[in-house]
């Protein structure tokens, strides 16, 4: 069931863009709660932190409760390769 006017690929595109939207926002406060500090290893890196998904798997990953500030860390490159093996 489709909204008038709404076709079912820019259904999708709509979804999929407020997803990114909600997952690039949660990324924003995870930065502010680094203050530039990797929250593994405690190292400032400032502007080179990277938001690591502790929530993911296939199609998981920056959905649902995947992509919340809480379900995400800031890491430094080094702890953020060794999350991913
Ligand atoms: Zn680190």
């Amino acid at each position: 069931m489709f909204t008038k006017g709404e076709t079912h690929r820019s259904r999708l595109r709509r979804l999929r863009a407020a997803r990114r939207r909600l997952d690039a926002d949660e990324s924003v406060i995870v930065r502010e709660r680094a203050q530039g500090r990797c929250e593994s290893c405690l190292r400032y890196v400032g502007d080179a932190l990277h938001v690591h998904h502790e929530l993911s798997g296939n199609g998981r990953r920056g959905r649902g409760e995947s992509a919340l500030a809480s379900k995400k860390r800031a890491l430094c490159l080094e702890c953020h390769r060794r999350q991913h093996g």
